[in-house]
This record gives structure tokens, sequence and C-alpha cells, in this order.
């Protein structure tokens, strides 16, 4: 069964990882510390829901018990005589080997239509490293793009992207301690030939990369930025950590991207050598799933790979060990750029080895999945009803790294409060090693497990090409199982009656142990009086172990959302909307309800609420509620229930809504499946008319926030993304920052005046519902539940408080305390431009000619950084405007330099407009995910929504493909000299103070 949720760990990337239009003021990235398969060691997620651990797997792609043991009424032996059977592979996926050692995978798919996906796995990383290779096995993965065979140069790069294969997001590779994997994905394999250039790329892969002294010189630069970027607080107290956590094994010693003087000067032998020993048939696997014709790729692969000769007497292939140890060891990591307070109590235990991987290794599988579900539960009641010492919590088992697996038990503290957090969150650990868990809590976690495998299985013509290249990497590399999600939906039914409350409760019992435990703290440095030592944190597991715990109780819950009768409201208009096969109804409140149906995900509906204010109507002194609103209101559950209970209560229902409210909207957004599609309504409902504003759950949010955010003046990413916003916004007093003077600013009272406001009015808002489910069916639905919502006299629109950059140009130097020398440049240009289909096209086509120019010029040829992110955005409200950002981080001394760059190819493209390659390249790939977007319900949502907020249908090829196709070069340079020409600009670097500092007194 399917493996936890496909954490590389610590990985590293070829290329930057380009996310798209990125927001302008965007919160600081979540950084989670990871071991080498991806454990957090501590839960910093930085919102509480946002909060990342190991038990996130994902359930798409449950893989259990073999049918056929199970149709035979055989329930599971735990001490049978027989052995146990193995896992069955999908049918559909062939798999083959060829006599060199080389394994192939392939499998017909069509998510996405006419695409396929190509990947070369290798089993290796940079746990194979000698001491003078290291940081190499990363090294090697950017090198397969710095020339090949039949590839030189840029030549992969520059072959794919004419076909609209992007650099980043199509094409890339990543590195971590046990694995190296490649991908070119989402090609259209419609064109001819395309299918054997990829073929030969992953060919040119396995053993022939030219590896030569100038391309290996420039790239040098490029991963010298990328250790840069990427050396932050939390990477530099997992180099505090992992000698603790992995004592005498060779995992405490590779960190992936290795030591910077042996990237800077290593000589080129060393590489070659590594990419021989270890880049080798025998310890490779070529998987490609997609819209191909399966035989035939499977004679292509043996013909073009069965050629490479088996490499004679290689090294053996080694799995590092972790020794036990009977003591508790005990680790500190602190940093002056930390931003939390986290404690872990790690317990290591062996995993399964890869030939033990049978049908009850994937019964086990889904145990933990269940365990670890009950006790996210567990701690999200005591985070919601109580105050507990810990902002974020976790007491999960699954894989540690390699064949180990571990028992992960943490917390994020409370400022200063770690050793009650310890002692808090060990309590919880012991509650459940005595007492276990209860059927009740059992019977939730399977029942919700069981609906969203149904969902999975009922969208199974929905699995996308990297979804299942996932589960072929992991069943290559560690041989876990690849089944069909036919055979996971049939047997998780059959299996799931045979798992116990009693059986797990003994797991847990075996987990929770006393041996081969580490203590992991974590804080600021300066502030170690706050931190527990080791002699404290000992004799806090000491005397919560000696203490008396109660077993875990809970209340039984109320089954009907609404027990009163709603009167509805009929429709009273109906009007067709030409060209997207949408209806709008009318009804007697006033209330507009969209609808389309979409069966493309088939066990899924969308819906969507919106209507004109948000908080642009609120004056600066109560715009700290509205802006934390959002994120209170799923906390306070609705009507008489609490969040807790109404989470019970829908237990074993797929259904989602969050509220939100920007700055000229307030809005609601869910989901649910066709079946639960009525629940979605009932909760849509409540939150009208019976919202609920609890104050022990306010005050329990904002304890957390406050621990969260305080802290976080510490945090460079949080710095800079202040003082940006502040500067792009003019300083505008409507700026609000998420500092601990935010949480003095807001409170209950407000949110509550807010949100009744806000949504007093349901004749002010558009509904949109989209998705499989038939008009007969929604229509009665739609009249009672959004018919009997209030409707009120009033008629709102937001208002323009004009807020905005400066005009002109704004340059400014800011100096901020770093521990890594690092500028960090961020140019952003803002233009009123009409908003409209034609300079939307042009604005996004020049985000992307730029994303090639800058990734050439400034990394490439420059090895000035790691990657340059380019984000556009079209707005035409409150006012037409458009915006685009560039930034990068890069050496201090280099900054001034590499930003004359980002204006001189801005410039050229005023001048002279782009290339016919970079244009023809942009609009393929703007072309190709447009296709691919096409076929899902959220699409239409999209279409709609955009369609009544401003009156264009996206959907037309007059609005979309026939702008792109005509696209001129002429026309993109004529758009970019107007943009540039009239653009206010706000160019800041920000740079070390530290660097100041030093030069005020002479070194010596
Ligand atoms: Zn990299």
């Amino acid at each position: 069964m399917q493996t936890p949720q496909r954490y590389k760990g610590t990985t590293y990337n070829t290329a930057f990882p380009t996310t798209g239009n990125r927001e302008i003021s965007d919160l600081p990235r979540k950084n989670v510390i990871l071991t080498p398969d991806g454990i957090p060691i501590m839960p910093s997620g930085f919102l509480p829901g946002l909060f990342i651990n190991l038990n996130i797997y994902r359930m798409n792609r449950l893989k259990m018990m073999m049918l056929a043991f199970l149709s035979a009424g055989i329930a599971l032996p735990s001490h049978s005589q027989q052995p146990v059977p193995p896992v069955p592979v999908d049918p559909d996926i062939r798999i083959g080997k060829l006599e060199n050692g080389l394994t192939y995978y392939i499998r017909h798919n069509e998510e996405p239509k006419e695409r396929a996906s190509f990947y070369i796995i290798q089993n290796v990383g940079a746990i194979l490293e000698e001491d003078n290779q290291n940081g190499l096995a990363h090294f090697l993965e950017h090198m397969a793009f710095n020339g090949t065979l039949h590839f030189p140069g840029k030549g992969i790069i520059n072959t794919l992207e004419k076909h609209g294969v992007a650099f980043g997001r199509n094409i890339n590779a990543y590195t971590s301690t046990d694995q190296t994997v490649y991908n070119l994905s989402d090609v259209p394999v419609t064109h001819p030939g395309l299918i054997d250039t990829c073929l030969l790329v992953l060919h040119d892969w396995s053993d022939f990369l030219l590896l030569t002294d100038e391309e290996i010189d420039l790239e040098r630069g490029v991963i010298s930025e990328e250790w840069r970027t990427r050396r932050n607080a939390n990477f530099r107290m997992q180099k505090k950590i992992y000698p603790v956590l992995f004592r005498d094994s060779k995992y405490a010693e590779r960190d992936v991207i290795g030591d910077l003087e042996v990237i800077k000067n290593f000589k080129p032998e060393t590489l070659r050598k590594f990419y021989e020993d270890w880049y080798r048939t025998d310890l490779q696997a070529i998987a490609v799933v997609g819209d191909i014709n399966v035989d035939e790729v499977e004679g292509k692969i043996k013909a073009l790979f069965g050629a490479i000769p088996a490499e004679v007497n290689p090294p053996a292939r080694l799995y590092a060990e972790i020794p036990p140890h009977k003591e508790t060891l005990f680790a500190l990591a602190t940093d002056p750029e930390a931003t939390q307070y986290g404690i872990s109590l790690y317990i290591k235990h062996p995993g399964t080895a890869p030939d033990d991987k049978n049908l009850m290794y994937y019964r086990d599988q889904i145990g933990n999945l269940l365990f670890n579900s009950i006790m996210r539960d567990r701690i999200a009641e005591l985070l919601q009803k109580g105050q507990p010492p810990f902002v974020a919590g976790n007491i999960s088992y699954g894989r540690l790294t390699g064949k180990y697996n571990v028992m992960a038990i943490a917390g994020s503290a409370h400022p200063g409060r770690t050793g009650e957090a310890l002692r808090s969150i060990y309590t919880e650990a012991l509650r459940v090693k005595r007492h276990g868990i209860t059927p009740s809590e059992l019977d939730r976690a399977k029942s919700n497990l069981l609906t969203r495998t149904e969902t999975r299985w009922k969208q199974k013509d929905k699995i996308e090409n990297d979804q299942y290249l996932d589960d072929i990497v992991n069943h290559f590399l560690t041989n876990e199982p690849l089944t069909s999600i036919d055979f996971d939906w049939e047997a998780l039914q059959q299996l799931l009656p045979t798992i116990s409350a009693e059986e797990l409760s003994a797991k847990a019992n075996q987990w929770i142990a006393d041996e081969n435990r580490v203590i992991i703290v974590m804080g600021p440095e300066g502030d170690e009086v706050k931190l527990i030592n080791e002699q404290e944190a000992l004799a806090i597991l000491k005397e919560v172990e000696a203490a008396e715990i109660e077993p875990y109780a809970e209340e039984e819950v109320a089954s009907t959302l609404i027990e009163k009768e709603l009167k509805g409201s009929p429709v009273v208009a109906t009007r067709t909307l030409p060209g997207m096969n949408a209806t709008e109804w009318t009804l007697g409140n006033n209330a507009k309800v969209v609808y389309r149906f979409a069966g493309f995900q088939k066990d899924n509906v969308l819906l969507r609420a919106v209507s004109p204010g948000g908080s642009s109507l609120y004056p600066p002194a109560m715009l700290a509620s509205a802006m934390m609103l959002s994120d209170f209101t799923g906390n306070f559950g609705v009507g008489s229930f609490d969040a807790i209970t109404l989470k019970k209560m829908l237990t074993g229902k797929n259904v989602t809504l969050n509220q939100g409210i920007t700055e000229l909207y307030e809005s609601f957004t869910g989901n649910s499946t066709p079946k639960d599609f009525e629940t979605l309504l009932q909760l849509l409902y409540l939150q009208f008319e019976e919202p609920r504003f609890d104050k022990e759950a306010y005050d329990a949010l904002s304890s957390r926030y406050l621990a969260m955010v305080t802290n976080l003046a510490k945090n460079p990413q949080q710095i800079m993304s202040d003082s940006l916003q502040k500067i792009l916004s003019g300083y505008s007093p409507r700026t609000k920052l998420l500092t601990p003077a935010l949480f003095g600013e807001m409170s209950l009272e407000q949110m509550e005046k807010i949100y009744r406001d806000r949504f007093a009015d349901a004749g002010d808002f558009t509904f949109f519902i989209v998705g499989n489910i038939d008009e007969a069916t929604v229509k009665p639905m739609i009249e009672k539940y959004i018919g009997s919502l209030t409707d009120s006299p009033r008629t709102e629109q937001w208002i323009d408080n004009k807020v905005g950059m400066p005009d002109g140009k704004t340059v400014k130097e800011i100096p901020i305390p770093l521990e890594t020398e690092k500028a960090t440049v961020s140019v952003v240009f803002n233009s009123e431009i009409p908003w409209n289909p034609n300079t939307n096209m042009a604005m996004n086509v020049v985000r992307d000619v730029l994303r090639l120019r800058y990734t050439e010029e400034i990394r490439e040829k420059e090895g000035g950084t790691y990657g340059v992110r380019v984000a556009a955005q079209n707005e035409k409200y409150p006012r037409n405007e458009k915006t685009l950002q560039m930034g990068f981080d890069t050496d201090p001394a280099k900054a001034a330099h590499l930003k004359s760059i980002l204006y001189r190819e801005a410039e050229k493209l005023a001048q002279k407009g782009p290339t016919p390659e970079d244009l023809d390249k942009v609009v393929k790939n703007i072309l190709k995910d447009r296709e691919q977007a096409k076929p899902n319900n959220n699409y239409w949502m999209m279409v709609l929504s955009e369609y009544y907020r401003n009156g264009v249908n996206l959907d037309l090829a007059s609005n979309y493909e026939d702008i792109l196709q005509n696209m001129t070069a002429r026309e993109v340079r004529k758009f970019a000299k107007k943009f540039f020409a009239k653009a206010d600009v706000a160019d800041v670097v920000f740079k070390p103070l530290k660097a100041e500092a030093d030069g005020a007194v002479p070194a010596k």
C-alpha cells in the first residue's frame, strides 16, 4: 500500500521550481526540517492549518490485500503457517528487466490526454558519496542538463522547450540521500518523434553524460548559489541534529547539498568516478506512463537500452545502518534566525525489508494510517478546547529513512515553555500507550478512510501520470506495493473489519518504547534559558512515566445538523448562459445561483458563493480582525456545535467549506461528493444563518498564533516580505503585517460584527455550483437551503481605498541581520493598462519570455543564482493595473551587476521584442497547459466566476487560443514597451547587515 506521502525528504532540484504567479505579499514559505525521508523533526507549521506531518498520507492510492486471498474467506492469519502471499502488481503496468539489469515500467493512461511522462529512477544518492565527493550526487544531477552525447550543451532543455515542455515545471530532477530521479513530464506525445526524443534523453542520462570541464566549472556557481539560497535556520539546525539522531551512521554526515569547498574545488575526475561507479543499469529503472502504446514503447526501450553494456564488477550498493542504543540521546539545536521552540521525542525502529513487503505489510500500513489519523484528531481536540503548552503537535508512526521507521512524538512549544510542552505531548503518547484507542475512534477513522478511497476509486480515470510514477519510483527503490485502485477499493472494504482497536492499541504500546530514543530541543539562539537541557528533559520523561494518566474519554454527538423545517423559496427567474452550457437561477430571496453540470471528476461537486464588499468597507482599526477572520471561522464550529463535535458529526462524509474575506469580496468555497452535496448545503445554510463565535476556540487559537508570530521578527524571509509589502503599498495604514501587535488590535467582538455584516444579505451573493450532479437533483436542494437564506434590502459595492505603489521609481537598499551572506533582489513594475484578454495574454507572455531570458543570462551564463522568480498579475478591480515582479538570491558582491541584467533584458524586450524561438516556446507552453486544464470541473468554476466578475467568457478561443496563436513578436514588443515605459518601479535590495558592521571594524 501506499506509502506515506511522497516526501522525498531533503531533496535538491535541478531547476528552481517555479510556482506560477506568486502573490506579491506572500507569507514566508513554511519551512519544516525534514529527515532524509521526510519526517519533520520539528513541526513548525506557520499557520495551524498548514501544519505538515508524516501522517498526511495520500489516500488516493491505498494499496491493500490481495483480493483472491480475501475472497477465499480467510481472515488474515497473524500466526499462519502458510507464507504470506505477495502483493499483486497493477495488471495495467508492464514491468520488465533487460539482460543488463535495467528495469522498465510502462503504463497506458489518459490523464492528461495526449501526454506522457518519462522518468529515470536511479537507486543512487548522497549516501554513496566518499568524503571528497560530499555534494557530488546532487552536482551530477545538475550536470545531466548540461551536455550529453546526443544533446550537447543545453540541448535537452532547448529541444523540449520547443514543444512547450518547460524547464523547472515539466523538466526537473531531484537528489536525496538514497535516490535520484529525473522526469520529463506532460510531454505532448502526439508530436511525431517526441517519444523517441524523450527515450533518447533518458538513454543519455543512463550512461552518456559528457561531463566536460567547462560545463562543470560553469555549474559550480549555480550550485554555490543553491547552497546559499537553502541555508536557513532550519537547515543549520538540522546540521546539529543529524549527528545525534543518526549517531554513528553515514546519514549523520550526508546532507545532499554537501560541502561548499568540495563544490567549488573538486577535480572533474572525482565527479566522473561517482558517475561511473553508480549510474549503471542494475541500479536504474526507466518508467513511461501516458497516452502511449505500451507494446511500441516496450520495443523501443528494449532496442535502445538493451545496447548499454552492464558494468563489470561494480561496487556494491550498500544501505547505511543506524546503530541501536539503549540510552536516550539528546540534541539541542539553536539558531539566531530560528522562530520557533520545538521539542521532539523520536523512537527509532527497524522497518520492513523490501523482500518482506507482502500482504501482511500492506495490512499493517492501513493500521498505521488509522492510528495516525486517530492521534491527529486527539491533538486537534486538545488544541481546540484547551490551552496546551504546544501550538502544534504530532504523534505518528511511519518511515524514518532507508530501512528504518520512527515513532515521532513532537510539539512546537509556546515561547519558552519547552519543558511543559514535552510533558504535555509525552503524556498524550503514554495515554495511548497505556489505554489504547477506543472502538468509536477507530470506527470514525475507518469511515473517513473508506469515503476518501471510494472517491479516488470513482475518479480513477483522473489519476495523473505523475501520480502513477510516484508509486513506481517507490516500487523500484524499496519494493513498496504497486497495486491497482480497483484492487485497493475492493480489498479495503473487506479488510477494515479485520482491524481491531485491541490490535492497534497493542502496536502503539510497542512503538512507544524506551530504547533507541532521541530527544530534540530547538529554539532561538540567545534564548537558551528558556530551553530545557538534557537533565531536565530526561527528568520530565521519568516524571510522566511515574504519573497516573486517565484514559481518553469522549462524549456522544448529535446526528442532525438542522433540526427545524426550512421554508425555502422557489426559482423565480431562469436564464441560460450562451456558450457556457450553464443556467442562472434567481430565487425568491434574490440569491442568484449559477449551475453547470461537469462530470470530468465524477465524485465531485464544487460550490462557491461570492459577494462584493470585502474588507475595503472597513477602517484600518478593523482590518486586523477582518484579515484574521477566515483563519478563525473554521475553528468556531457552527450553530450549537463546536468544531470538534461538528467534525465527529461529519464522519464518513466528504465535504469541505471555507470562508474568505479579501479586500473586495467575501466568499465561501467548498466541495463535496454528489452524495454529500446536501450536507454541504446544510453547512452553508448554518454558516449564513447560525454562525458560531466560540470564545474558548478564539482564545485557544489567538494564543497559538501569538506564540508562532512572536519570534518571526528574527526570520529574514519575514523581514523582507514585511518591508516589501510596506513599500509596495506606499506605507498605507491599511497594510497589516503579521506581528504580535496585530493580535492586540483584533477581537472576537469585531470579528463577529464583521462576519455578521458581510454575510447578512444572501440576496447580494452569487452562488456557483459546478459538478457531477444533475439539474433535477440540485434544483430542489437549492430552493430549500439557499432559498431559505436571509435577504436584506441593501445593495453593496466595494470601495477603492487607493492603496498602491508610490509613483515613479523607489530605490531602496535595506540591510538586515543574516547568518548566511546573501543578497535578495526584488524589482517590481506596475502599470495602468486596461484589463482585457489581449493585454492579459501579452503580460503573461512577457513574464514567461523573461523567465527564459533570466534563466539563461543570470543562472546559466553568470552562474549567479539558483533561480529567478518572475510573477505577473492582471487586475481589473479596484482599477486596471498590471504588475510584474522579479527577484532572486545571490552573493552580495554580485547583486548590483545581476540586477542590471533584470533591467537590460526587460529593455531589450521592449526595444527588439522576443526572439521567434522564445516566443514559440512560451506560446506552446501556455497552450499545452490550457489544453490540460480544460477537462476538469474546476476549469468551469473558473470560467463562470471570471465571467461574473469581469464579464468575459474565457472559455472562448477568441479570448484565449486565438490571441496566443496570432501573437506576433511585434505585438509583444509594443506591449512591453508601453508597460515598462509607464511603469512605477520599486527596486529593493536586501543585504547582510553584518557585512557593514564587519566593514566598520577593520579586520586583521
Ligand atoms: Zn540543485
